[in-house]
């Protein structure tokens, strides 16, 4: 897909010779919430090429780790750091991402890489010049059914997108106070994950046309998003996010083309091609992008695309506003 600004692939000019090939990657994790638990904690004690040295949170740590409050007394007071992933939310990201930068050292960025556009460029920038790794990092373009789907629809027509990514939120986000906060994304915390999806399995361009919001009275961030998009001038992309969405969650993308369906469900987890289940692996996205974060790192290159946070940003620019009942947990 050649949407602009899209991905930067960059090489650092110089690798860092204090990541040894022969050693593994001393990584610090800052912010062990619900995904570094979930999610990071697991995959990194399964990927001999990292080494766990410590951690940054407030309330929170490994046991049998050196633990700190904050990535700065991580950095300061950790022997050995080549490396940090970024697990707090968004709006805590960017000021522990620049620290880690001037530090010298690898960042991994959960997603979305920033809170805004200008902020992920900003990175980008002190990234390259320090010459240190920075990889924005999109879990759900690791899922099993993404790498088939972008092959099969590389050379098909695309008539009509739909794309329905409904939870909810009181199981999904359970007291995340953050995500109603401004810069805290609400439905788009989930449903930038869509969006990573499709800017990676559509070779062509998406313009975002419309959008409705649906806020919560006492909140700063939406809990329902309607959004209309033009795919290389022809099709019609429909996105409905939904916070509000009881039982079984729905994280379905269907794609219409001239030579039949495709869809993508459960988040990315099955695939179905004119009808018919596709075998895949089970899904390993966490493990996969460790194994990412340290190629890049050997490598001496930067991974950062913010063409989903570009069509989130412009959600927000020109989305309709409407006020619907407060939210509370
Ligand atoms: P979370 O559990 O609410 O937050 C993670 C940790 O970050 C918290 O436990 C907290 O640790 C720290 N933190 C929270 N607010 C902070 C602040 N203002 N300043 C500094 N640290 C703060 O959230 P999460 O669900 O793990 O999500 C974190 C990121 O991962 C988000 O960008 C989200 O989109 C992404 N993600 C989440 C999921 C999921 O299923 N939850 C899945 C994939 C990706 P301390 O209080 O100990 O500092």
């Amino acid at each position: 897909m050649s949407y602009f600004p899209r991905s930067v692939a960059d090489e650092l000019g110089r690798r860092d010779s204090s990541i040894s090939a022969a050693h593994p990657i001393a990584i610090g994790l800052v912010g062990v919430g619900k995904i570094a638990k979930d999610q990071h904690l697991p995959a990194l004690a399964t990927n001999p090429a990292f080494q766990l040295a410590a951690t940054a949170s407030r309330h929170g740590g490994v046991a049998g780790l050196a633990s700190f409050p904050d990535i700065e007394r991580m950095i300061a007071g950790t022997p050995r750091l080549d490396a940090v992933s970024l697990c707090a939310p968004p709006s805590a990201r960017a000021s522990m991402a620049r620290a880690a930068i001037s530090a010298g050292l690898a960042v991994m960025l959960e997603k979305p890489p920033g809170v805004t556009v200008s902020e992920t460029i900003d990175l980008m920038a002190s990234a390259r010049r320090k010459s240190v790794t920075l990889f924005a990092s999109w879990h759900s373009r690791e899922a099993p059914a993404v790498e088939p789907a972008r092959q099969w629809l590389q050379q098909r027509r695309v008539t009509a997108v739909r794309v329905s990514w409904l939870e909810d939120v009181r199981i999904w986000h359970p007291g995340q106070e953050w995500i109603w906060q401004a810069g805290g994304f609400g439905v788009f915390d989930p449903g930038v994950n869509a969006l990573s999806i499709l800017t990676h399995i559509l070779p062509g361009n998406l313009v975002l046309t419309a959008a409705t919001l649906s806020y919560p009275r006492n909140r700063d961030t939406p809990i329902e998003a309607q959004l209309t998009m033009a795919y290389d001038h022809r099709a019609t992309v429909e996105l409905a996010f939904n916070f509000r969405y009881a039982g079984a969650p729905r994280w379905d993308i269907e794609i219409e083309t001239t030579d039949g369906a495709i869809a993508l469900t459960h988040g990315g987890a099955k695939l179905y091609i004119l009808g018919t289940a596709i075998p895949l692996p089970a899904s390993a996205e966490y493990a996969r992008l460790y194994a990412r974060f340290a190629s890049l790192i050997r490598a001496g290159q930067s991974e950062v695309d913010f063409a989903p946070l570009q069509l989130v940003a412009d959600a927000f620019l020109c989305g309709r506003r409407i006020e619907v009942e407060p939210f509370s947990y």
